[in-house]
């Protein structure tokens, strides 16, 4: 018999609040995803947590589905991959020490990107600071506000196309765990991973078919396909793989506020998708509002 579903959609499973990169504060994030018409929103800051309990009231008030989660920072390379995790258990001692490891990486990088910069513009780490709720996880997107505070970009896109890009110069990576340890630190700590926009770049870059079977074995649940910075060649051949390797196809925003084009709910994930993380997720519960 099937179980009544206690979520609505459309469903978004990805959006940022101030507690990484969006320019909203979680509360604020859940209210313009119910302005939005949206049934149910994932909370997905970077590697933190630290929005849920707000998001999570916020959607008993406005009578929305929370899913709680996180997209966590992993890295092959120098190439970086996002790793989308949902309802684990946000008090995992070997997942939160990661986390705490991403984060402190993140912050030093941060301030010797904008130690170099300052040499060539005016900008100093207090700028940056200006730009940054308190303990927030800090990126490039922080940077970029307060280029655009000092005046030396129009907005976060012109920084990203220009000063902050690698080939300016004043890029730096950061340290983040490999994705396949990412996805068993996830899984272990009852979590749902997915991989975010993973055809940004060329088809064999990342998500090459070896590697992809070994996520598969470790734990990876699906890919999000359905996003706009996906290019059209590698997402054709990767809902192909997803289909031959049994991962499930996910769609989302990565809503940023006013700090990126993307709108709430301009790719969505079909309710059987989300039946499916709800029956695996067990770090942690929906809150259905
Ligand atoms: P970081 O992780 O610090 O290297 O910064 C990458 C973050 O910046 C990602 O979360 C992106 O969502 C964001 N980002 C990348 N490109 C842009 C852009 N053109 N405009 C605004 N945000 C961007
Ligand atoms: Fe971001
Ligand atoms: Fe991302
Ligand atoms: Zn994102």
């Amino acid at each position: 018999m099937a179980v009544a579903r206690q979520f609505q959609g459309p469903i978004d499973l990805h959006a940022h609040s101030s507690v990484s990169d969006g320019t909203e504060t979680p509360a604020e994030l859940v209210r313009a995803a119910a302005a939005a018409g949206l049934g149910t929103i994932a909370l997905t800051d970077h590697d933190s947590t630290a929005g849920w309990a707000e998001a999570s009231a916020a959607a008993r008030t406005e009578q929305l589905t929370l899913i709680p989660g996180m997209e966590f920072s992993t890295r092959v390379q120098y190439a970086s991959v996002h790793l989308l995790a949902y309802l684990f258990d946000p008090t995992d001692s070997a997942l939160l020490a990661e986390m705490t490891r991403v984060r402190a990486a993140r912050l030093s990088r941060a301030e010797q990107m904008v130690a170099r910069i300052g040499v060539d513009y005016d900008l100093s780490w207090d700028d940056v600071l200006a730009q940054t709720a308190p303990d927030a996880t800090v990126g490039r997107p922080h940077i970029a506000d307060a280029l655009v505070a000092r005046g030396h970009a129009r907005n976060r896109s012109a920084a990203f196309a220009n000063i902050l890009h690698w080939k300016a110069g004043y890029f730096q990576p950061h340290y983040a765990p490999d994705p396949l340890r990412a996805i068993e630190l996830v899984r272990a700590a009852g979590g749902v991973p997915v991989i975010a926009h993973p055809a940004t770049r060329g088809i064999n870059d990342v998500v090459e078919e070896s590697r992809l079977k070994t996520m598969v074995k470790a734990g990876l649940f699906g890919l999000e396909l359905e996003h706009r910075e996906n290019n059209p060649e590698p997402t054709a051949h990767l809902y192909k793989l997803a289909a031959e390797l049994g991962l499930f196809v996910t769609g989302s925003s990565d809503y940023h506020g006013t700090g990126k084009p993307n709108r709430l709910g301009e790719n969505t994930t079909a309710p059987e998708v989300l039946d499916r993380i709800i029956a695996e997720g067990r770090g942690s519960a929906p809150v259905y509002g």
